[in-house]
């Protein structure tokens, strides 16, 4: 299977002010964004936040108050959903119970006058490809949910679409098949170079699969970049809190510094500005445990008490109250075989300069 050949014009999906209500709630609130032809996005975002509806709209299956989808330049707002040639997989399958894999892989190459053997060959090598040659004459209640799931993939790549979207296609799944349906997903979508689109609320999902990440919230783009971007440069306190963990120390301003828990901590992000800066963000694994403890701590140097150790094999999650700020616990992470600290200790943390982030 090669990639599909599409000529030389450039399928750019492009996502214009896009708007739809229901009622009192606004599930998208002009929304605007661009993705290349070949590149794997992922809208991720809570419950509620719009992700679906969106999805949906560029699926064609709900009508956007206003705006526009393009594809190629081509506005898409009158094409009904059967004729946009996009596969779209759900979170449920949607299989034909009475059909075999093989008929389901075909059936909508039927409804495209396909012929009867041109079907079948077709079902067979996209069956292949998704590793379920063997499999071609089960029903779906004879295979797994994962195979099912690959099924409904096969179908939906089969009229060699120009848009794949997915809908949660892996929540159904249990976590061991879910990682491998991932990683297979990720490199079918790349050997193919299709343009992919997937709904997620797994950030883990999201950070593993995607070439960019729209995160949404209320229906707004709350930021929109390359997973790393967003773990390292966050835009806000939301993007911070639901990609990864991070610490965030409500602090006050001091000189070049800002106070925090009778410490000051040094931030070198250039010039933070003078603006109004309330938090500072940093990740569990940048947090270090400082030689000394003691009450007259340098500066970056935060003395607290351990409030819980968790073992998690590979390493172990400390939770530290600092001294002077005992409402804001903060978490690190250490790795290998270090001496681990005991409940009630008394720690003092490094938070390095170079890792605190300034959280607008
Ligand atoms: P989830 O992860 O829970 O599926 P989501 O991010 O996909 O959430 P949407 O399903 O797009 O969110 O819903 C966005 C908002 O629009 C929610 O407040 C939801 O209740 C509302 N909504 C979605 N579809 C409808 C509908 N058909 N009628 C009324 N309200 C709707």
């Amino acid at each position: 299977i090669h990639p599909p050949s599409r000529g030389t014009s450039i399928l750019t999906l492009a996502i214009d002010d896009l708007v739809k209500t229901f009622g009192e709630v606004k599930a998208v609130d002009h929304v605007s964004f661009e993705v290349e032809e070949g590149a794997f996005v992922c809208f991720l975002g809570p419950s509620g936040c719009g992700k679906t509806t969106l999805l949906r709209i560029i699926a064609g299956l709900e009508q956007a108050d206003t705006g526009a989808v393009r594809l190629g330049g081509v506005d898409m707002s009158g094409v009904p959903a059967r004729k946009r040639n996009f596969g779209v997989v759900f979170q449920s399958y949607s299989l034909f119970p009475n059909m075999s894999a093989q008929r389901n892989v075909g059936y909508g190459l039927e409804c495209r006058g396909w012929s009867k053997s041109e079907r079948q060959k077709r079902a067979c090598e996209m069956l292949d490809l998704v590793g379920l040659a063997d499999q071609a004459r089960k029903l779906p209640s004879e295979m797994s949910g994962g195979q099912q799931q690959r099924v409904a993939l096969a179908r939906a790549l089969a009229p060699n679409p120009s848009l794949l979207l997915l809908d949660e296609p892996l929540s159904a799944l249990d976590a061991k098949v879910r990682d491998t349906l991932r990683q297979e997903i990720r490199s079918l979508q790349q050997r193919l170079g299709i343009t992919t689109v997937m709904v997620t609320h797994d950030q883990d999902e999201a950070l593993a699969m995607a070439d960019t990440i729209v995160v949404l919230n209320g229906g707004k783009i709350e930021q929109i970049g390359h997973p790393r971007d967003l773990y390292t440069r966050p835009a806000s306190a939301f993007v911070a809190g639901f990609i990864g963990h991070m610490n965030v120390l409500p602090v006050t301003r001091n000189g070049s510094g800002f106070h925090f828990s009778n410490t000051i901590l040094d931030v070198d992000e250039a010039d933070p500005g003078q603006g109004d800066i309330r938090s500072l963000g940093i990740r569990p694994e940048a947090i270090e445990v400082a030689s000394s403890h003691g009450a007259n701590a340098p500066r970056n140097v935060v003395p607290g008490e351990v409030r819980a150790v968790t073992f998690l094999g590979n390493l172990t999650r400390i939770e530290v109250a600092p001294d002077a700020q005992k409402d804001t616990v903060l978490t690190l992470e250490l790795h290998g075989a270090c001496d681990i600290p005991k409940l009630g200790d008394g720690l003092s943390l490094r938070l390095p300069s170079h890792a605190l982030k300034v959280l607008p």
